[in-house]
């Protein structure tokens, strides 16, 4: 199959394709330098060394923060897991009580649930239709045992933006922990978590044109009143909060993603912008009953996640996976695709989740394409509605919601 048979690909938010900088970059790391970070006895070890200690510095600087305050993952998830859990170890002495909202990642939710399981106790704040919560509601809901407040950086199905800044000074007026999720954030927009009163984040190389299965996460001991117990044990390495061999080939390739990301960051965040806004624009002129979930007004510039109504969103894609790959407001995971946790959290319906549809967009997508797939959708939409008695019934003036 040549490359231009491929279907078009508008799912960055999964993940995004290896920067052949970043390749260039690793591949020596693979092969003559294959030395363990830890070797202190040799310069294979010492070389090492050296290149995760330049990564570092280069995904430090995409935070503004102190190399010091970077330390090497597998992704998000395991920073997530680590940040979440590590904390709550730790924390013992001072409660149980944790905060987090209703339209975080499963790698936040689920490690939290798990701990509701041993006896947290867990505030879960609601959103409104634009995907936002109450800040007098978390003000409110933080108490003498709370323990940490979990918030995302910006959803990963919406892109909607939290306000870090505004939460991070409420967190500290209380003196408890911020930890935030900056996945889909890192590389697509400025972020600064000393500035935003953040204690911990995390990111993933693969959502900025990284290699997939590393990340970091950044840990500011100043923000945090407890130092996280590490989840996995062995030689002590990254200062003792994760231990095992570096991977220093996905090190590098993260560093190099950073130090990429750092110097495209305003003028490619634009460029995707206008893109995201060509496409919804078209779908929005060109097919019948169609909206844009979440806030329009503060969210990334990289995905659009429009609710269809009267389709199925898997029943659509059917009709195009040759053609072109996005996702849709559902949790693909499993064989029987449940609605979207984020989306029903909105306040949209099931029928609504299910007809709701992420196109997201990356550094090498083009216009040509972007023009394509609204097309794609759009004839699609067409003719699943042709066959709908559903979307008969949306004409005819009956609520179907
Ligand atoms: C992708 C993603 C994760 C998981 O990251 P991995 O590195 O793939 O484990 C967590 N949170 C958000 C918001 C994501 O988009």
């Amino acid at each position: 199959m040549s490359a231009s048979h491929k279907p078009i690909y508008l799912d960055y938010h999964a993940t995004t394709p290896l920067d052949p900088r970043v390749l260039e970059a690793m591949l020596p790391w693979f092969t003559e330098n294959f030395g363990n970070a830890a070797s202190r006895s040799h310069s294979y070890g010492w070389q090492a060394s050296e290149a995760v200690e330049l990564a570092r510095g280069q995904v430090a600087k995409l935070l503004k923060a102190d190399p010091k305050e970077i330390v090497f993952t597998s992704g998000s998830t395991e920073g997530l897991n680590m940040a979440i859990k590590g904390i709550a170890e730790s924390s013992g002495s001072i409660g149980k009580h944790i905060i987090t909202i209703a339209t975080e990642h499963h790698a936040v939710l689920d490690p939290i649930e798990w701990l509701e399981k041993k006896g947290y106790e867990i505030t879960v704040l609601p959103v409104d239709i634009y995907g936002h919560f109450d800040l007098n509601r978390l003000k409110e809901c933080i108490r003498k045992d709370t323990i940490m407040v979990v918030v995302m950086w910006a959803n990963n199905e919406t892109g909607v933006l939290y306000p870090l800044t505004e939460i991070g000074m409420i967190c500290q007026a209380a003196g408890v922990p911020l930890i935030s999720d900056a996945t889909q954030a890192a590389g697509k927009i400025k972020i600064n978590p000393l500035e935003s009163g953040v204690g911990m984040l995390t990111l993933t190389a693969h959502k900025f044109n990284g290699p997939k299965g590393v990340g970091a996460i950044y840990l500011n001991e100043k923000g945090l009143r407890v130092k996280p117990a590490a989840l996995i044990q062995g030689g002590g390495h990254e200062r003792g909060f994760r231990s095992g061999t570096l991977n220093v080939p996905g090190i590098v390739g993260l560093g190099m993603a950073a130090l990429l990301r750092q110097n495209d960051l305003l003028e490619d965040g634009l460029r995707m912008k206008r893109l995201r806004d060509h496409f919804e624009k078209s779908i929005l002129s060109t097919v019948e009953a169609v909206f844009v979930n979440g806030d329009i007004d503060s969210r990334l510039p990289t995905v659009s996640n429009v609710k269809v109504t009267a389709v199925d969103s898997q029943a659509v894609m059917n009709r195009f996976r040759s053609k072109l790959a996005i996702s849709s407001g559902s949790a693909c995971s499993s064989a029987n695709p449940e609605p979207s946790h984020v989306l029903l959290a909105m306040g949209l319906s099931a029928a609504e989740a299910k007809g709701s549809f992420r196109i997201s967009i990356g550094s090498t997508t083009t216009l040509e394409e972007v023009d394509k797939a609204a097309q794609i959708l759009k004839d699609a939409i067409d003719a699943e509605r042709s066959q709908s008695p559903l979307w008969q019934m949306f004409k005819q003036g009956i609520d179907i919601s």
